[in-house]
């Protein structure tokens, strides 16, 4: 064999060094002479962390006199590890303040940060699967160089079979090299096809959470931010098909006296059963949301606005003329009604002009008496009923 230059021993010593495993200048050796430590075993390292994890987890209980439950241990552990800021930020404030902690009291501030932490979530998904991807690349590039580096080293052992009568020594090192090549293929093939399961697996969770992340955990309906998009896409939709759009804002009347009067649980079953009503006029043409609280929101496409307003007062009247009953002790919760504010999305210039119109005809029918439904800028009919 003909002597190797210096370039062609840097190359070959770079595939070798890729065939084994170790990328090209890591420095993982040691120190020539260094006495190496022995290792810590996985348990030894994580076994102290899970310790200190747990005993975080039960003073959190404890300091804040809470139950041992599934749902305070899922509270605790977000807190205590940072899943959680904004809570563990609130839980603090109203700890300095001397107010308790309770579990509705956390389950309350957890339902109004869901949206961002969903968002939060979506934002580390993503990096996630950028970070494989990137892996995916690398190992896909990796794979290339060595191929090519492996058909460059056959080419020059072919020449040398060709050219000198060094067979015995040259098919030894071919065989090596075939060898070596047919190794890294199947380590290739494993770690593509675990790239592979990694980004399927992040994908779903990704679907499931960006599917998380659009609705109102109460009410299983989609939340602001999904209405925020719905909207955009509705007017893009209607701007293009030459179609009215209608939007509307509705608010459920003296809902604090519900949940002064049967708690905060009876008071979600109300908000949940006026979400149920109102998405039943829901269809193709008409998304019903909860805006935030105990508010919702109404788009619809292809309905004039008179339509749009016999739709929602037929739901206005449906559930004012209800007597639902508190089903923890029977109680009566009275009659409940809401208000709602409608607008016509395209006499406006702007989609916010829009959605003020419709927020400022509800405060008007809130004004004049509520359990009403007000279209932007009509003059609230003073003989109406007040709720
Ligand atoms: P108005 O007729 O003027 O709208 O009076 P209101 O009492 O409905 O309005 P206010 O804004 O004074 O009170 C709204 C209440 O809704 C206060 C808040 O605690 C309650 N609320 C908001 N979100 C939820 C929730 O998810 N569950 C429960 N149970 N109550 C909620
Ligand atoms: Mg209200
Ligand atoms: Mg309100």
């Amino acid at each position: 064999m003909t002597d190797e230059t210096s370039e062609e021993r840097a190359r070959k010593s770079r595939w070798w060094q890729w065939f084994s495993g170790s990328a090209a200048g890591d420095s993982a050796e040691p120190d020539e002479g260094a006495q190496a430590p022995r290792e810590l075993t996985a348990r030894e390292v994580w076994l102290p962390a899970k310790r200190r994890m747990t005993s975080k987890i039960a003073d959190f209980l404890i300091d804040h006199d809470l139950e041992v439950l599934p749902a305070t241990l899922t509270i605790a552990y977000e807190c205590v590890t940072g899943g959680a800021p904004r809570l563990a930020q609130l839980i603090l404030e109203r700890t300095e303040k001397g107010l308790p902690i309770t579990l509705s009291w956390i389950e309350e501030q957890r339902g109004e940060s869901t949206a961002d932490k969903s968002g939060e979530a979506l934002s580390v998904l993503m990096s996630r699967l950028e970070d494989s991807l990137d892996e995916f690349s690398k190992t896909t590039n990796g794979a290339r160089t060595a191929t090519n580096e492996y058909s460059t080293a056959l080419r020059q052992h072919v020449d040398d079979l060709e050219g000198v009568g060094r067979a015995g020594v040259v098919i030894t090192e071919l065989a090596a090299l075939t060898r070596a090549m047919m190794e890294r293929s199947i380590a290739i093939e494993t770690e593509l096809a675990c790239s592979e399961r990694r980004a399927q697996a992040l994908q779903t969770t990704l679907e499931e959470t960006r599917r998380l992340a659009d609705m109102d955990h109460l009410t299983g309906l989609p939340n602001r931010r999904a209405f925020d998009h719905m909207l955009e896409r509705e007017m893009r939709e209607a701007l293009a098909n030459d179609e009215a759009l209608c939007v509307a804002f509705v608010d459920i009347d003296h809902f604090k006296r519900v949940n002064d009067t049967h708690g905060h649980p009876a008071g979600d079953r109300v908000l949940k059963f006026v979400g149920e009503t109102l998405n039943r006029i829901a269809d193709a043409r008409c998304f019903v949301a909860r805006h935030g609280g105990e508010e919702f929101a109404v788009i619809w496409r292809n309905h004039s606005i008179e339509k749009a307003f016999r739709k929602l007062d037929a739901a206005r009247e449906e559930i004012a003329e209800r007597r639902l009953v508190n089903r923890a002790n029977d109680s009566p919760f009275g009659k409940i009604t809401f208000s709602g504010g409608i607008a016509d999305v395209f006499a406006y210039p702007e989609k916010s002009a829009a959605l003020k119109a419709a927020d400022e005809a509800l405060y008007a029918a809130k004004e004049s008496g509520r359990n009403r439904i007000l279209r932007a800028g009509e003059t609230p009919d003073p003989r109406q009923q007040a709720a």
